[in-house]
């Protein structure tokens, strides 16, 4: 099987940041989230609700995150929401319960900062840091997680260019940080038919420009439920590393982003398509190790 499915270049790319640029074929790197890996042969699905709401809403969904075969347990506890009026997230009761369900599944847990106020404590609870799409021109931001010691996950700015992208990625880098995961999230275009558009372009094109694992968020990304599937399983083709996905225990009762959260019978059936489509293009899919406690 082609080990290079995205004819990656063997000489180095001049637009992306020294630090990030690929300089060769099989120049890859993995980042290691408590056990997780990610940039590997294998394929990584990170999945969760948009937003941690309760106790009871967060365990039924990691449950099921667990069971299905995710690696990577996601929930927001500090929302961007376009309205200062619709639900903002539990913020630090938001961090105990990722931290609760951590316990129970074994599973890490990657969170959103969107301040460099909350980078400490944010990272005495998650495995990995998000940086969401509103904040990925936020450089100082980018500045304080470079200086943190957890991997990020950094998700394209909704106008960004690639190279806004990857300049981005590079400020982290910068500060000595290189356990960075990128990931497409869909872009801003005249298209109203869905939430985004989904680039995935922009996998084919970073995983030949950057050495950085490249993950899809199809959720986002259309914005649609039954979109979702089908174009996760096209990212997985075009030669994401992995994918983060939102579910939930109660799609129609969710406080954020309930129409394109997966239920968690619709979670199973992708799982089980994911590892038909595995192989065939030359991988497998990420199983879960004992995660170290960081209390
Ligand atoms: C999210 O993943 O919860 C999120 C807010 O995504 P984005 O930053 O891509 O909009
Ligand atoms: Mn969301």
């Amino acid at each position: 099987m082609d080990t290079n499915p995205c004819n990656i270049p063997t000489t180095p790319i001049a637009k992306a940041g020294k630090l990030v640029a690929r300089l060769s074929a099989d120049h890859q790197s993995v980042v290691n989230v408590n056990g997780a890996k990610i940039g590997e042969k294998s394929i990584a699905v990170i999945a969760g609700p948009c937003a941690v709401e309760s106790k009871e809403q967060l365990l039924a969904t990691a449950d099921f995150v667990e069971k299905y075969g995710g690696c990577i347990l996601r929930g927001g506890a500090y929302k961007p929401r376009t309205s200062p009026y619709s639900f903002q997230g539990l913020e630090e009761e938001g961090l105990q319960l990722l931290a609760l369900a951590r316990m129970k599944t074994n599973l890490p847990v990657v969170t959103e900062v969107m301040d460099t106020r909350q980078v400490e404590l944010v990272s005495q609870y998650a495995d990995m840091l998000q940086v969401g799409s509103r904040n990925m021109s936020n450089f100082s931001l980018l500045t304080e997680v470079g200086r943190s010691k957890k991997p990020v996950l950094l998700k394209r700015g909704m106008s960004a260019s690639i190279e806004e992208f990857l300049m981005a990625a590079e400020y982290i880098l910068k500060e000595g940080n290189d356990q960075v995961i990128l990931c497409e999230r869909g872009i801003r275009t005249f298209e109203t038919a869905y939430r985004n558009t989904l680039d995935l372009n922009a996998v084919v094109m970073l995983k030949r420009l950057t050495h950085l694992p490249v993950i899809v968020d199809p959720s986002h990304g259309t914005g649609i439920r039954w979109m979702v599937p089908v174009m996760a399983k096209a990212a997985i083709v075009a030669g994401a590393d992995g994918l983060i996905i939102e579910v939930h225990n109660d799609p129609s009762k969710a406080l954020c982003d309930g129409e394109q959260s997966l239920s968690s019978k619709e979670f199973r059936l992708l799982m089980e398509e994911l590892q038909i489509i595995a192989p065939v293009i030359g991988r497998s899919m990420e199983t879960r190790v004992a995660i170290s406690n960081i209390y």
